[in-house]
């Protein structure tokens, strides 16, 4: 029943032109789907990744105009980490796009650390390309370690001191996206708000709807509060909130992103699903100039 990893993390961003020209061009992503916020057609939702935007390499924003500052706190997702392979490579970049970087260790491996436009935090370190991991900060860490232990697979790794907090890390085998989950507990605790620069929640892969069923239905055992299926185009997603009160989705490897264009236009027109095309003409008026 143990999943493959992360298959994507999603974060409330401001301005959608400065979150494009960082993720696309600083970071070096592909944006693979241009589309809107299904639930908010009014705000883009743009999907970028590896060249084919493979799961576990996506990252995806929805950027207001006029989003309000929020902050990390307890029950948030605090930083995301990248892998690529030449991290050097990927820091003069970022260097030259006017993004602050800076080095330092942890679990004996070099990372750099950097914030998105809005104040995210994120991470790189050397690896296949795509999402290595996140942060979860964690007033108690422990039930949120359980559930991703008994029910996602993921087993106990190192965990150190650090100024100001706990680390430790949960991974799966192998080297697969989206491998560590990092639990951070704060010495000094603060709620998190929701906003620009902040993570809204983080997806894990199921293989199927079936893979899919027997998580949600492991997921209930449990008692957790697990909503029904939502069609998001690119894939099928199940959300609950951990008990640490992060929101977690699992999201289906298929379709992806190749269903509604060719693989080799990824992300150059602004797509919608069925039920939002007969719409198109009000919705592309509303949205802001990319
Ligand atoms: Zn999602």
């Amino acid at each position: 029943m143990s999943i493959a990893g992360l298959h994507h993390v999603t974060v409330t961003s401001g301005p959608p032109a400065p979150n494009l020209a960082f993720y696309a061009e600083a970071l070096g992503l592909r944006l693979v789907k241009r589309t809107v916020n299904f639930d908010d057609p009014g705000v883009y939702h743009l999907y970028f990744g590896d060249a084919a935007g493979n799961p576990g390499t996506i990252m995806t924003t929805f950027p207001f105009p006029n989003a309000r500052a929020g902050q990390a706190g307890a029950g948030s997702t605090s930083a995301v980490a990248f892998s690529v392979p030449d991290p050097a490579a990927r820091v003069d970049a970022l260097e030259r796009a006017g993004t602050a970087v800076a080095r330092t260790e942890r679990f004996g491996a070099p990372i750099w650390q950097f914030t998105d436009p809005d104040g995210l935090a994120l991470e790189l370190l050397e690896g296949p390309e795509g999402i290595a991991g996140v942060t979860l900060w964690l007033d108690d860490p422990e039930p949120t370690a359980r559930l991703l232990v008994e029910v996602f697979g993921y087993t106990q790794g190192p965990e150190q001191q650090e100024a100001g907090g706990h680390r430790r890390r949960l991974a799966l085998a192998g080297d697969a996206p989206g491998r560590f989950i990092d639990l951070w507990r704060a010495d000094a605790s603060s709620r998190s708000r929701g906003g620009a620069g902040t993570v809204h929640h983080i997806a894990f892969r199921a293989r199927d709807r079936a893979h899919q069923d027997e998580l949600a239905a492991a997921l209930r055992a449990r008692g957790e509060q697990v909503t029904e299926r939502k069609d998001r185009q690119y894939f099928e997603s199940i959300y609950f909130r951990e008990p640490g009160g992060v929101l977690f989705e699992i999201a289906t490897d298929p379709p992806g992103f190749a269903v509604d264009e060719p693989a080799d236009a990824l992300g150059r027109e602004l797509k919608l699903p069925p039920w939002l095309e007969p719409h198109r003409t009000r919705i592309e008026a509303a949205l802001p100039a990319l």
